[in-house]
């Protein structure tokens, strides 16, 4: 058997790394080692913990160079793309959970209701233990980081395991998490492939945290089935732009091909599909095309859009526009691919019995089609298996926002694209087949945590109205109970009602003082 996974240069296929799976005791001694550090960790004041985060942070600004040319050489990805949609989401969160965290994470007062006398309640959250995050390829450093920063801010300690093809940016994120100084074994990095995932997944973690693809998602949610595992799935898309004749035009034709083309296309959240309506369409993509022409491919500074990852991707890409072409698209730029280096291309007459519509491309593609009515475009919109991002654009923001609550997605902006993912304070996620649960924001920081809801009773009475022993008159003080709390009707039994309960609330509490 094969233990070696070799990783290649997306650009020049040379070898850049060869790593060398873990073996099944390896497997069991990285999980023992990182129950053993969730004792300690866990116990570590939040504000230690976010020093560690903020040593992080700190040096992986001192190093961005380093940092963006060695994501950059595992991506194909140009260093600005790499700052701009790695580095800076990244550090906008950790920034974002320094500030925020420990409010987030203090214990919650919630109010306590008259069938609960004598009490008062509150909600605490405790971290899970072991969080195993599963990595891919697109964002490896983004990607890994944000989970595992959140899973470690809650008193978690995290495994990752980066993507098989990007193994290199994990090995830079334990480089970067020794010199921030984390405690040894709170954070490990399994290099493996999906195999090793599934052995992880096998192993029993406390939380399954995966970025990936739909039918990755489908596996880990059946494996982690047999042992009740909570799992967190952040899936892919299939995101549509909705354009309508009132959208700022310029904006709304930047918006697309930036939307489109970043990162050549490789984005869960990337414009997979635009509508337009039909009083803008031939001069929108007439804007589109254009714009398309005058995009720069290459891997310098001066480049706009690098080169795609993987061969398989390229493939994916390659048979969606085959599809389309073949059941009548028109083609409006150049179709050419030199290496990984694959030239976007803009389609027109695109309907929805094409891939191109319905599957996720992930590669440089701007499929355009035109809409009639706003019901038109909420029901293209909706016509997909995936919900996972969306973007509406019109300068009547109220329509926007009409639209936006209509759409079946996690996530919406309106007359913006993809940056919406990266605002720290706004919870993450899909829904159908991009999956479920949040990361970010409040809500994403409490998805790591277990929820311990805890009520307290002062103890001074005797027996509670509720416990034996169970009487007719008890029955007839419910009667009454239930005419004054739940019922909206009837103030002159209300009152009757209220007296009554509150008779039979004294005579429990003499019973409890005499028994003292
Ligand atoms: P993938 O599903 O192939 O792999 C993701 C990770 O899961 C990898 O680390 C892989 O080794 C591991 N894995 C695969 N099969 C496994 C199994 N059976 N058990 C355990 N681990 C397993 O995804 P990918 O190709 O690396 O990434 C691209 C996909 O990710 C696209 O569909 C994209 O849309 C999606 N994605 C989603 C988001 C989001 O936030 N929703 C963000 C980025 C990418």
């Amino acid at each position: 058997m094969n233990n070696l996974i070799e990783i290649r240069s997306p650009i020049s296929r040379e070898i850049l790394k060869t790593y060398c799976k873990p073996a099944e005791n390896e497997i069991n001694a990285t999980m023992k080692q990182a129950g053993e550090a969730f004792t300690q960790w866990s116990r570590t004041p939040i504000k230690e913990r976010i020093r560690y985060v903020n040593s992080l942070r700190n040096l992986i600004v001192q190093k961005m160079d380093e940092i963006a040319r060695d994501i950059s050489e595992a991506t194909g990805k140009t260093q600005t793309e790499a700052v701009l949609m790695e580095l800076i989401p990244t550090l906008e969160i950790m920034k974002y959970y320094e500030k925020k965290a420990v409010s987030i994470l203090r214990s919650d007062r919630r109010k306590t209701t008259f069938s609960f006398p004598h009490s008062s309640s509150f909600v605490e959250y405790h971290p899970l233990g072991i969080v195993l995050v599963l990595a891919p390829w697109n964002f490896p450093f983004q990607l890994s980081l944000v989970p595992l920063i959140s899973a470690l801010i809650a008193g978690n300690v995290a495994i990752l395991k980066p993507s098989e093809l990007t193994l290199t940016v994990g090995e830079l994120i334990e480089r970067l998490c020794l010199e921030a100084g984390f405690p040894p074994h709170v954070v490990k990095i399994a290099y493996g492939d999906s195999e090793t995932g599934e052995k992880f997944v096998q192993a029993r973690p406390d939380l399954i945290f995966l970025t990936g693809s739909a039918s990755t998602g489908v596996k880990i949610m059946e494996a982690s089935a047999q042992n009740l595992i909570p799992v967190i799935l952040e899936l892919g898309g299939k995101d549509p732009m909705i354009v309508f004749e009132d959208a700022p035009f310029e904006r709304a034709v930047n918006g697309a091909v930036y939307g489109a083309f970043a990162n050549a296309g490789q984005i869960c959240v990337s414009v997979e599909r635009v509508y337009v309506q039909e009083q803008i369409y031939d001069l929108f993509v007439q804007a589109v095309v254009k714009k398309t022409r005058d995009l720069r491919m290459g891997f310098s500074e001066d480049s706009d859009v690098g080169a795609m990852t993987s061969a398989q991707q390229i493939k994916i890409f390659n048979d969606h526009v085959d599809d389309a072409l073949q059941k009548g698209a028109l083609l409006l730029t150049e179709r050419k691919t030199h290496g990984s280096f694959v030239n976007m291309v803009v389609l027109k007459n695109v309907n929805h019995t094409m891939k191109i519509m319905k599957e996720e491309t992930f590669g440089p593609a701007l499929p355009v089609m035109a809409f009639k009515t706003e019901a038109d475009a909420v029901a293209l919109a909706n016509d997909s298996p995936y919900g996972l991002n969306a973007s509406v654009w019109t300068m009547d923001i109220e329509k926007g926002k009409r639209v936006t609550s209509q759409l079946q997605v996690g996530n919406c902006a309106i007359n913006d694209v993809i940056k919406n993912i990266g605002n720290p304070s706004m919870p993450f996620g899909g829904t159908k087949r991009s999956g479920f649960g949040r990361y970010h924001g409040p809500e994403g920081l409490r998805s790591f945590c277990r929820t311990l809801s805890v009520m307290v009773n002062n103890g001074g009475a005797l027996r509670e109205p509720n416990w034996f022993p169970y009487s007719k008159k008890l029955y007839e003080s419910l009667r009454i109970y239930l005419r004054i709390f739940f019922s909206d009707t009837n103030r002159v039994a209300k009152l009757k009602g209220l007296w009554g309960y509150i008779r039979y609330f004294q005579k429990a509490k003499k019973e409890s003082t005499h028994a003292k």
